[in-house]
């Protein structure tokens, strides 16, 4: 694997029997074939072991989930000791629960021999086997900050264990507004802890808040795009917006094609596309924050068995998820930040593989098209599929499937899926829209703003109630009408 080779050149041969990690979690790596820790690994583990901060630069594929998770384990057995009633020894944030899932498999993957316990809190599901689950106390927690939010409330977990403190992520934690929760939550954890902060992109907000959490932190930063993305074929076609449906179906039905990814900019553009191509006789599924975690989930294990060929998402969906052998990337649209390009494109060639991306471009992507190039310092190969006829005349039948929606220019386009502007700011500011009560960002984490709720079920406030039900068990926050709308709610 060429991520190993290239670890092995920098870091004289490391091996994870160098660096002195406990036994149990040596035969859990031998367990799954890993010898050769990953660049990230290799820096980041010996760093954690001792105890100290760390600020770490790297984006999911680079292996960053074990390199913090290995060092925790370790750390949490070599002085092991009964966590907390309702508390934890170990508080690790994600942005997303499909995250969050993934990250608690990898710390019970690597501590099988160990006997620590994992749980995980998010939205979208009961609240009772989450209790149930921190009544006795937890080694490991991985959350979501608006449940854990929801918890705190209601007293059904607490802060005062934790000893190490992680924030993975952090970048997608500020586009989707958790920054407010995130500052609650830190200010009650104890003030004797270790931080880890993890970002795959340091905007100033973010330097910030690592500035806040973080005390003197060793630094690790890992540049995946160079690697990766030479490893990447890339190209790109011009075409008209209304006809991309039906060149994608023709483009999926390429046998080289096994399993793919399709990056649309908003939900309701990743619905459209997985119905046009589930109506062609390819298998498809959308993904994202308007799908119940039950719907999420099915369709992310059928794309991972491969009973699913495209998996439709929106940006914030896809982040995080760690799906191997994705054969081709397609943007659907092009992204509005050129990091996003880079991100998406990363989600192919993982593991030292070779992977396909191919975006469109319609005439007025070009901005878009050109950023891109600047920021990543390449030329990407052009196609032209403009005044096509064969997709002109699937095109028609494609609008009669889904209708058309108003095409917005991208660079006018919300960035967040279309999230009120007016709710952003609210959000930001830790504003509850609404003006409700204490728990702000709870839930599922959030409510929508008086007057501007389309709810399903037809303008709910969004307030927060934390009371217990009254057959006891609290069931999480409601939302007045039962409106829990969260349209615009991107993923957690
Ligand atoms: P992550 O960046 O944490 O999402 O990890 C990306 C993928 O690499 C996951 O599927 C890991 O299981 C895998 N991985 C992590 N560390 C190693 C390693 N040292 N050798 C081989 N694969 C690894």
């Amino acid at each position: 694997m060429r991520r190993c080779a290239a670890a092995r050149e920098t870091h004289n041969l490391t091996q994870f029997t160098d660096l002195a990690l406990a036994k149990p979690l040596l035969k859990a790596l031998t367990d799954k074939g890993y010898t050769t820790p990953t660049p990230i690994q290799a820096q980041a583990i010996p760093l954690v072991m001792s105890g100290r901060d760390l600020l770490g630069i790297a984006q999911t594929g680079t292996g960053k989930t074990a390199a913090f998770a290995l060092p925790i384990l370790h750390r949490l057995a070599e002085d092991k000791k009964p966590a907390p009633r309702r508390g934890f020894r170990c508080l690790v944030l994600s942005p997303t629960r499909e995250l969050a899932t993934q990250i608690a498999e990898s710390f019970r993957d690597y501590g099988k021999h160990m006997g620590l316990t994992v749980a995980t809190i998010f939205g979208g599901v009961k609240y009772g086997p989450q209790m149930k689950a921190l009544a006795a106390g937890v080694d490991v927690v991985v959350a979501t900050p608006g449940r854990l939010m929801d918890h705190l409330g209601e007293k059904s977990a607490h802060l005062n264990g934790v000893e190490i403190f992680v924030l993975d992520e952090a970048d997608q934690m500020l586009d989707l507004g958790f920054v407010v929760p995130i500052r609650k939550i830190a200010s009650q954890l104890p003030k004797e802890r270790q931080n880890l902060f993890f970002s795959a992109t340091m905007p100033s907000e973010i330097g910030k808040l690592a500035g806040e959490l973080l005390k003197n932190p060793a630094q690790v930063a890992i540049t995946p795009s160079a690697t990766t993305v030479e490893r990447i074929d890339q190209s790109l076609i011009f075409i008209e917006a209304q006809r991309k449906r039906p060149l994608l179906a023709e483009l999926l039905a390429d046998k080289s094609v096994e399993r793919s990814i399709v990056f649309t900019r908003t939900k309701r553009g990743a619905d459209r596309v997985a119905k046009y191509l589930v109506a062609s006789g390819i298998e498809a599924a959308a993904i994202h924050g308007d799908k119940t975690q039950g719907q999420r989930e099915r369709a992310l294990a059928a794309f991972k068995a491969g009973q699913v060929k495209a998996l439709i998402a929106t940006d914030i969906a896809a982040r995080g998820i760690d799906v191997n052998d994705v054969s081709h990337v397609f943007n659907f649209e092009l992204p509005n930040v050129p990091e996003s390009y880079v991100h998406r494109i990363g989600r192919t060639a993982r593991k030292g593989k070779e992977g396909v991306a191919i975006s469109f471009c319609a005439d007025d992507e070009r901005n878009l098209l050109r950023d891109i190039q600047k920021a990543t310092r390449q030329t990407i190969p052009t196609f032209d599929r403009r005044n096509d006829k064969t997709l002109a005349a699937a095109a028609a039948v494609a609008d009669k499937l889904a209708p058309p929606e108003k095409y917005v220019d991208p660079r006018r386009a919300d960035p967040r899926n279309n999230v009120p502007a007016e709710l952003r700011k609210q959000r930001n500011r830790g504003g509850r829209p609404g003006g409700a009560g204490a728990n702000g960002g709870g839930g599922n984490g959030q409510a929508k703003p008086g007057g501007q709720n389309r709810g399903r079920n037809g303008g709910g406030q969004g307030q927060a109630q934390t009371k217990p039900a009254a057959g006891g068990e609290f069931r999480g926050p409601k939302r007045a009408n039962g409106a829990a709308d969260q349209r615009w709610n991107p993923i957690d």
